[in-house]
This record gives C-alpha cells, sequence and structure tokens, in this order.
C-alpha cells in the first residue's frame, strides 16, 4: 500500500456531512494533527470558506474538493523535476543527523543511473568514517563513482576533489553528501557555507540543487530545521523521508508557505527503489 493510501486509510479527516462549523474545525483539525501547523491550517480554511460562499459549493464532498485545489496551490512550483541542466550538475543534501541524506543520495543515485547519467558521490561527511563507508555502499550498489578522504579531512576539500574528479571524467552529476552534525551548529554552518564556496567557485555556472532532507515523523521541527539550514545555503527544495512511517507530512505546506520552497521527493523506505517524485494533488488528497 502506498504512503497516500494509507494516510487515507487512517483516515485523518473524518468530516461531517455538512457544511457547517463542525465540518470547518474537523477540517482544520485534521489539517493540524498532519503537521501543517495552526496557522498554516487556519488560513487554508479561511479560504475554503470564502470559496465555498464565492462558488456556491453545497456539499462537503465539493468542499473537500475545493480544499485540495487550495493546498496544491499552496504547494505550486513544487515541479519534482531537478535541475540537472549543466554538465556537470551539483545536488547537495543538507539536514540534521538522522534524516536520510546519504540514503537519499544513494537512491537518487540509483535513479540517475538507470536514466543512463554518470553519476559521482562526493563524501563530504567527514565527521565520521562510517559515514563514507555508508556511501561507498552505495556507490557500489548503483555503480556510481566515489570521492572520499579520510576521517576528519575538510569536506570542502573533499568536494573540490569530487567536482574536479567529475570535470575530468565528464561526468553528469555530482551528488554531495554532508555532515548534520558537528562539535556545534556554527561549526556545521560554516562548513556548508564553504562548501557552496567552493562549488561557485570550481563550477561558477553549474545547475545548483541543495536539497534540505526532512524526516516526515518529526513533524513541526522542520519548519525550525528549514530556517537555520536556510541561513548558511540557498535552499532549492525538500526532500521528505520516512513517510512510510508516518500518516503526516503536512510540515510540507508550512514550509512552502513560509519559505517557498518546492518538495522535490519523498522517501518511502530504506531501499534504493524507494524514493518518489512528490506529487502535490495526491499528497493533498491523502491529507484531506
Ligand atoms: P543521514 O544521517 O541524514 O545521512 O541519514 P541516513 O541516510 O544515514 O539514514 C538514517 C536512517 O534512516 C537509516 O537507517 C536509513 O535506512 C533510514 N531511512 C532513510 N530514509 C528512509 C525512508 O524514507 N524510510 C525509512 N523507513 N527509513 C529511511
Ligand atoms: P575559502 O574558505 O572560501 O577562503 O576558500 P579556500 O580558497 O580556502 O578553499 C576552500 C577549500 O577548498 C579549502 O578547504 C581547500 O581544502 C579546498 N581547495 C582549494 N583548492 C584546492 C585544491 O587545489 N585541491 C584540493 N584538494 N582542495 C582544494
Ligand atoms: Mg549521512
Amino acid at each position: 500500500m502506498g504512503i497516500f493510501d494509507r494516510m487515507k486509510k487512517i483516515g485523518i479527516f473524518s468530516g461531517s456531512s455538512q457544511l457547517d462549523d463542525e465540518f470547518y474545525d474537523d477540517l482544520e483539525e485534521s489539517l493540524i494533527l498532519a503537521d501543517t501547523g495552526a496557522g498554516t491550517a487556519a488560513q487554508a480554511v479561511e479560504q475554503l470558506r470564502e470559496k465555498v460562499s464565492e462558488e456556491k459549493i453545497k456539499t462537503p464532498e465539493e468542499a473537500r474538493e475545493c480544499m485540495c485545489g487550495i493546498l496544491c496551490e499552496k504547494l505550486q512550483g513544487a515541479s519534482p523535476e531537478l535541475d540537472l541542466s549543466t554538465h556537470p550538475s551539483v545536488v547537495m543534501m543538507v539536514g540534521v543527523n538522522g534524516v536520510g541524506k546519504t540514503t537519499t543520495i544513494g537512491k537518487l543515485a540509483a535513479r540517475m543511473k538507470k536514466d543512463g547519467k554518470k553519476v559521482i558521490l562526493a563524501a563530504g561527511d567527514t565527521f565520521r568514517a562510517a559515514a563514507a563507508d555508508q556511501l561507498a555502499v552505495w556507490a557500489e550498489r548503483t555503480g556510481a563513482g566515489l570521492v572520499r578522504q579520510n576521517e576528519g579531512a575538510d569536506p570542502a576539500s573533499v568536494v573540490f576533489d569530487a567536482l574536479s574528479a567529475a570535470k575530468a571524467r565528464d561526468a553528469d552529476v555530482v551528488l554531495v553528501d554532508t555532515a548534520g552534525r558537528l562539535h556545534n551548529k556554527q561549526n556545521l554552518m560554516n562548513e556548508l557555507s564553504k562548501i557552496s564556496r567552493v562549488i561557485d567557485r570550481e563550477l561558477p555556472d553549474a545547475a545548483r540543487e541543495n536539497l534540505l532532507v526532512l524526516d516526515a515523523t518529526t513533524g513541526q521541527n522542520g519548519l525550525v530545521q528549514a530556517r537555520e539550514f536556510q541561513k548558511s545555503t540557498d535552499l532549492t527544495g525538500i526532500v521528505l523521508t520516512k513517510l512510510d512511517g508516518s500518516a503526516k507530512g503536512g510540515i510540507v505546506l508550512a514550509i512552502a508557505e513560509e519559505m517557498g520552497l518546492p518538495v522535490k521527493y519523498v522517501g518511502l523506505g530504506e531501499g534504493a527503489d524507494d524514493l518518489q517524485p512528490f506529487d502535490a494533488k495526491a499528497w493533498a488528497e491523502a491529507l484531506i
């Protein structure tokens, strides 16, 4: 069963049979339960009330459909396509520890290899040797190239090497893994800024994606993480992982609203094939 079917089955939204205050309250509550944030939920319901009156909508079914449209619209610009228009192009994953950055890189590498692309993985998480080992397993599994250095090496230097390798080998995409935890937050943010500067300098014209990886089960904290990472990295989108273990995921709506960041992919498991382009319509339907 896919995540959206599952969310439907759980039926976060039970719903009133009439278009009364109870209907709107239930709807608002179901959005809040799915982690959209209270403000976003209230605003969406307000917009629905206006539309219902404007369009003379009479039934809860029609109203729910209308709500789907409103939610989808809030996620617009949510084109799941990554900009990979240059050779090489660079996709960097950032996010706190354990959200699924390395796994997502592995899954993306698998997808890209299937599309016939030449992929290089940059082991920019040098905080622990195990991090590069984990990426090496994905490189092996997917046939992507791997650039790594020793534990404790400067991640910007690893990325520099990876970009050089990409140019030399005429690669299509460099996927950059990063650490999610350092001795303190400022160190991590400085490190990410430095990596970005190296890419700016070495490949000034490259198509770039900086994806914030968020764990769907962490709820509203995702917004805090997004604000924090936005300070050091020019984020271009979100990957929402672990939706297989959660009926939530409403947090992407709050993030799209506040920061204008589209959701690119969702993670639905630990395997190479468990990554799907984000489908805003299916997501909205499942949510309500
Ligand atoms: P990182 O610290 O951000 O690099 O996170 P990892 O990629 O190492 O992932 C942390 C854990 O989450 C691992 O056990 C992954 O297998 C698991 N994981 C990653 N993505 C998903 C997902 O979409 N669904 C599930 N169920 N587990 C995931
Ligand atoms: P700044 O930190 O923005 O001033 O940038 P730097 O010019 O100091 O370089 C940033 C990073 O790129 C450094 O950590 C270096 O390790 C790395 N780097 C720069 N040039 C080279 C190079 O020729 N080879 C390697 N391996 N790394 C380099
Ligand atoms: Mg990792």
